[in-house]
């Protein structure tokens, strides 16, 4: 079998707009945050998620430190959030110095357990971050139900679900701050990249100033916060322009690339496959995750090894927030134990998924995980 040719796990597709915008940043001289793309990119993104303002920032996880920074959430403040996500959900809470709770998630679509949140609710919850897992969202409406009941914000992690929807609703709609992130694996790329949407005139405004250092329009130099610099270039906002412009080719393209993956692998004893669609929205497969059942006597790492050796690029599930060091050093979720989360970590893994991946690719893949499961 040919293996010779490794197949990346993620690889994205630059081959619309991008030259071009790109080529008029660099003859126009604006290449900053100044330029013109900025701004174009910002309400154009909005306008597609329902959104009255967009904020581009550098990355997705600083969208989240300004996110949680301009609702205010601070020391002796609480945020729940699920235990299964990236380190940038949990470290923003932390670094706001407020305290991260988490919850467990879901063994069939992996996102947080909207049953658990009621009973981690206290007097010091200021809000629940919600972050969509892999291609479908959460299920929004109980969790809007407890945050009226309780009066608590949402802010809303959407980073992996351009072009998805709740119910028919744009994900990133649904908090009182949404964030999306535009890393190269993600529906639509700026290379590094961010933005922060919501229609709070207010939250968006101390969003900007947060992104640019908390200058002052009047007295420039003169501080009455501190904020980052989280400011996005127009050569980002170039691509991202572009890229937009083919938001709903790529979700289309990871459609099929989900469905064509199930198509090859369901029935191989072993594994479970990502379920095609929820009650309130089809899977939009930013990766096509699988899951170890527990007849199979190795773990991901082993798998993944195995799969390396035949060419085929995989990246590990996320590790839980609960069982990272960094946060057991900080005194964080002593004792705790989420027994989804940490076996999906331990038996989770995804395989290529990227959008420039061929029909002969996701076949050779599907191909070398039946192999290994033998
Ligand atoms: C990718 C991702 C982020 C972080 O985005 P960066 O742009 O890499 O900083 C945050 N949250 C989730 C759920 C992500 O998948």
């Amino acid at each position: 079998m040919a293996t010779s040719e490794f197949i990346p796990v993620n690889e994205p597709l630059l081959d619309g707009n991008e030259k071009k915008y790109l080529c008029e940043c660099i003859d126009s001289g604006w290449i900053s945050s100044e330029g013109p793309f900025v701004k174009e990119f910002e309400e154009k993104f909005a306008a597609r998620v329902d959104r009255r303002h967009g904020i581009a920032v550098c990355n997705g996880s600083a969208a989240l430190d300004a996110a949680v920074a301009a609702l205010g959430i601070g020391p002796g403040d609480e945020v729940i959030l699920p235990t299964f996500t990236i380190i940038s959900c949990a470290a923003a809470i932390v670094r706001a110095g407020a305290t991260p709770v988490v919850v467990d998630c879901d063994p069939v679509t992996w996102n947080m357990d909207a049953d658990q949140v009621a009973a981690k609710i206290t007097a010091r919850t200021k809000a629940i971050m919600v972050v969509h897992i892999y291609g479908l969202p959460v299920d929004m409406d109980p969790i809007l139900a407890l945050a009226k009941e309780h009066g608590l914000k949402i802010i809303e992690d959407a980073a992996e679900m351009h072009g998805q929807t709740y119910r028919g609703k744009p994900c990133g709609s649904f908090g009182d701050i949404s964030t999306f992130s535009f890393y190269p694996n993600k529906h639509i790329t700026t290379g590094e990249g961010g933005m922060v949407v919501t229609d709070d005139p207010q939250l968006a405004e101390r969003c900007r100033s947060q992104r640019n250092l908390c200058f002052q329009p009047h007295k420039r130099f003169v501080h009455e916060e501190l904020g980052w610099n989280f400011r996005m270039t127009n050569l980002q906002a170039a691509l991202g322009v572009a890229q937009l412009e083919r938001l709903d080719e790529f979700v289309l393209r990871k459609r099929s690339i989900g469905r064509k993956y199930t198509e090859l692998l369901v029935g191989t004893p072993g594994v479970h496959l990502p379920p095609a669609q929820a009650e309130y929205a089809d899977n939009i497969y930013w990766v096509y995750g699988l899951v170890l059942d527990d007849s199979i006597p190795f773990d991901a790492v082993e798998a993944m090894s195995r799969l390396g050796k035949s060419g085929i690029g995989t990246r590990p599930f996320f590790w839980p927030m609960h069982e990272q060091p960094v946060f057991h050093k900080m005194g964080l979720f002593a004792g705790e134990h989420y027994p989804v989360a940490e076996r999906i970590a331990r038996r989770g893994f995804y395989i290529p998924s990227g959008m420039a991946l061929t029909d002969e690719q996701i076949e050779r893949s599907a191909a070398a995980v039946k192999e290994i499961l033998k």
